[in-house]
């Protein structure tokens, strides 16, 4: 079964919404340009109702079936916001705007949303309400997170959500998806360490943070080869080392380690959060240091429920003709908080041979559109059958 008829009429607009947003990429919750874009076409479209403002600056449009003898509502979610990189991609339309760019594809997943809000606002052929979400800030800024604590479910009675990632090196338009723990929880650490600054020649009378450090970096990585079940996945990365001296002939009185640490699962998460706190201050002590911890907690495990990626993967059957099983993602992804408050299931469409997401030269590609759109129409109509 081919993807919706109407996708390939609308396909030269939604290509056009999509490049129009491409050029225009605006960071975190700073989509104020893309969010009025969205709601200015979702009220053309006709839409029963649309909300700005929650989640700061998310949209959320509602779309009434024919009928509502079932009661229900569904969710579908799009993320609008860019990155902070300098595009390199040579297209007509890159950003116009320098350090900015759309390198995760979120422009073609708000143009595949307002597709679908187009063609449900059009045909109303199901039985319940559609609403569409689009949220800013998914690239670190929890704009997921601000929607939920902002009412959205209860406001709009959403009863399940769902939502879709663009993904380089599957065949355009192609699907996959798994059930369970899918993307990692996100977490960041600063540690500080600090000993007793001195002369580089007089090492005798420092207590090295240098060295404390270098030890530090390579034990944190017992957390993963010593600490966790080899069944469990997880990463522990340190990213940057800075000390406080800059100079040849100093040993620095402080030395300030960040890193990221990345998991699947509510308990290694735990476990991986407890022992870098004591590796840290333990080995620092070692040298007769001292270290502090910080561990803030990012973006949660991204869970799909089992019964809804069934849901989820027929839908993308229907109009792919197969859907394949995704592998765990280190990434981290907001949609987890959505997924915490209902229940519902992630896919990934195939972006074909293009360079991977947050790289300079990524581009989204417009022939996964018709695809997109026509799975998240799918949703709808199979989840709420006209009556
Ligand atoms: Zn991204
Ligand atoms: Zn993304």
């Amino acid at each position: 079964m081919p993807v919706k008829n109407r996708f390939a009429e609308l396909l030269p607009d939604i290509t056009a919404w999509r490049r129009d947003i491409h050029t225009h990429p605006e960071l975190l919750f700073d989509t104020h340009r893309t969010s009025a874009l969205v709601a200015d076409k979702l009220k053309e479209f006709g839409c029963d109702d649309v909300v700005t403002g929650i989640g700061r600056t998310g949209v959320v449009g509602v779309i009434r079936g024919r009928t509502d003898t079932a009661k229900r509502v569904i969710g579908l979610r799009a993320d609008m916001d860019a990155l902070p990189i300098e595009e390199e991609t040579g297209v007509e339309y890159a950003s116009s705007t320098p350090g900015v760019m759309h390198a995760c594809g979120h422009d073609g997943h708000t143009a595949m949303l307002l597709g679908a809000a187009k063609y449900l606002a059009e045909t109303r052929n199901f039985d319940g309400t559609a609403v569409v979400i689009f949220q800013p800030a998914e690239e670190g800024g929890g704009g997921g997170r601000e929607m939920c604590e902002d009412g959205m479910m209860q406001t709009f009675g959403i009863q399940e959500v769902y939502g879709m990632h663009n993904w380089p090196g599957r065949p355009a338009g192609s699907f996959a998806i798994r059930p369970g723990a899918f993307f990692a929880a996100t977490d960041q650490f600063d540690i500080y360490l600090e000993g007793r600054g001195g002369h580089a020649a007089k090492p005798h009378e420092t207590i090295d943070t240098t060295v404390m450090a270098s030890h530090l970096v390579l034990a944190l990585q017992t957390i993963v080869s010593r600490n966790a079940d080899p069944i469990d996945q997880v990463v522990v990365s340190v990213t940057s080392v800075e000390t406080s001296s800059k100079a040849f002939n100093v040993i620095p009185q402080k030395v300030h380690l960040k890193g990221t640490v990345r998991t699947l699962s509510r308990d290694m998460r735990s476990l991986a959060q407890k022992r870098l706190t004591e590796i840290s201050q333990q080995t620092a002590a070692v040298f007769g240091g001292v270290a502090e911890v910080t561990y803030h907690r990012g973006y949660p495990v991204m869970v799909n429920h089992d019964t809804y990626t069934e849901f989820a993967a027929d839908a993308a059957r229907e109009v792919a003709g197969a859907c394949d099983e995704a592998p765990l993602v280190m990434g981290g992804e907001d949609f987890a908080f959505m997924l915490e408050e209902r229940p519902g299931a992630y896919i990934l469409v195939g972006n074909g041979d293009t360079a991977n997401v947050h790289h300079p030269e990524y581009n989204f590609n417009d022939d996964a559109i018709p695809a997109g759109c026509s799975w998240y129409a799918q949703m709808v109509e199979s989840r709420m059958p006209a009556a």
